[in-house]
């Protein structure tokens, strides 16, 4: 068992828990957002219909906005309500769906997951925070909690990054927030303070507290169902750390949760000396060359061809333009060359370097990769018959492309 947090980071005060417990889910039931996934699940009488609810909408939400989510969700439930649906998909259904939501290998995954389900789990979601983890694949600690808490009722705590925030703000938490030990903390914190009759809502509130009020950057403490079981906002009231009854100050430098001692409180920041993070590492700078090829003829409009990446890595499955990676300091006529190599390949065909015409660059971040695609277009005339032997490609009009399994940096590239 871990050790317990230095007690300046617990809820140690008498009736501390059941009063923020009490707080919290009381202004959750006031402010909570109407969202579809809270809508379905609430009103859904079948267990294993509302754990899959929950659980398209845990997915959809990691590292995307809820406003980006609605809509992806609610054509996903209209398409898919149940497990079987799912199952049933093709990954081309799933990737045209999840196209422009990013992170794609979360939509493959989901319909993998549901495929076990039915097959080997006779289509009944496991009910426990431990069996969703061990038994589903792309189902890590956090959803596993999440689906068990809201559509279960298990009494077992959630920590995102929302819930991360809230509480390194309620106990100043400064250590680096990324580190398993904090982490490790936050996850036995979160587990104790659940609300044991109402564990979903509560977890919900907690994370909804994150993305409305205590947000990163102006928190609305004012407006904070918690404030006065916040320790962050008494600092920055008073000037120095809540008196804790019988425990003596941590000593600065040694305590695991307390920000190091070479980055003291500053309070210029306020509350947002809360959470801390060590620094990033840079994303990899990466360049590609892509070809935007045109086909017009007099038959209707114009065609472009795209072909399909590799069933694993960055982007598995999707279309995309032709595209080759480059090596960095590529000279621009060197460029064109390699590219027209490539593009011979997929067309059968001899492709002249000078008739690639540069357009720009487009820029695209990934989590990891800062991506900048060279485009060229090249215009063909009459029709080019793709060789069936290489690797899926076909043409397609600007209508098709978009409704295609094709990322967002794609649709850049052909605006
Ligand atoms: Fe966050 Fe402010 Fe509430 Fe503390 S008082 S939990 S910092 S919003």
């Amino acid at each position: 068992a871990p050790a317990p947090p230095p007690a300046r980071h617990h809820f140690n005060e008498p009736g501390e828990v059941e009063a923020l417990r009490g707080n919290l889910l009381a202004w959750y039931d006031r402010c909570k957002r109407d969202l579809p996934w809270r809508a379905l699940a609430a009103a859904e009488p079948d267990a294993d219909r509302r754990g899959y609810a929950v659980w398209v909408s845990e997915i959809m939400l990691q590292q995307t906005q809820v406003a980006t989510v609605i809509d992806y969700y609610n054509r996903w439930m209209q398409k898919w309500p149940t497990l079987q649906a799912l199952a049933q998909a093709s990954l081309e259904e799933v990737n045209e769906l999840w196209a422009g939501l990013g992170y794609y290998s979360r939509g493959k995954r989901l319909q993998e997951a549901a495929r076990k389900v039915v097959s080997e789990l006779a289509g009944h979601m496991p009910r426990t925070a431990e069996d969703l983890q061990k038994l589903l694949p792309g189902v890590g600690r956090y959803t596993a909690g999440a689906i068990a808490s809201i559509s279960y009722g298990q009494a077992t705590g959630v920590v995102d990054g929302n819930v991360i925030r809230v509480l390194c703000r309620l106990r100043c938490i400064g250590a680096d927030s990324s580190s398993p030990a904090v982490i490790d903390r936050l996850w036995d914190m979160a587990n104790a303070l659940v609300d044991r009759s109402r564990p979903g809502d509560f977890n919900q509130a907690l994370m909804e507290l994150g993305a409305t009020v205590c947000v990163p950057k102006a928190p609305l403490c004012g407006e904070c169902p918690v404030k006065q079981h916040c320790r962050a906002r008494h600092r920055k009231l008073f000037g120095k750390p809540v008196p804790v009854s019988d425990i003596e100050d941590c000593g600065v430098g040694d305590c695991p949760l307390c920000p190091p001692a070479t980055e003291p409180w500053d309070s210029s920041l306020g509350v947002t000396n809360f959470p801390r993070k060590a620094a990033k590492k840079q994303p990899r700078a990466m360049r590609t060359a892509t070809c935007v090829l045109e086909q017009r003829s007099c038959r209707g409009a114009p065609k472009y061809l795209i072909v399909q990446r590799p069933s694993s890595g960055l982007l598995a499955g999707l279309w995309e333009f032709p595209s080759l990676p480059l090596p960095q300091d590529l000279q621009e006529e060197k460029e064109r060359e390699v590219l027209a190599d490539h593009l011979q390949a997929w067309m059968g065909q001899p492709v002249a370097a000078k008739g690639l015409q540069f357009i720009g660059e487009v820029i695209h971040i990934f989590s990891h990769i800062h991506q900048t695609y060279v485009v060229y277009s090249l215009h063909l005339d009459g029709d080019v018959t793709l060789d069936p032997a290489s690797s899926p490609s076909r043409w397609v009009t600007a209508e098709e492309f978009h409704a295609s399994a094709v990322s967002t940096a794609m649709k850049k590239v052909l605006r």
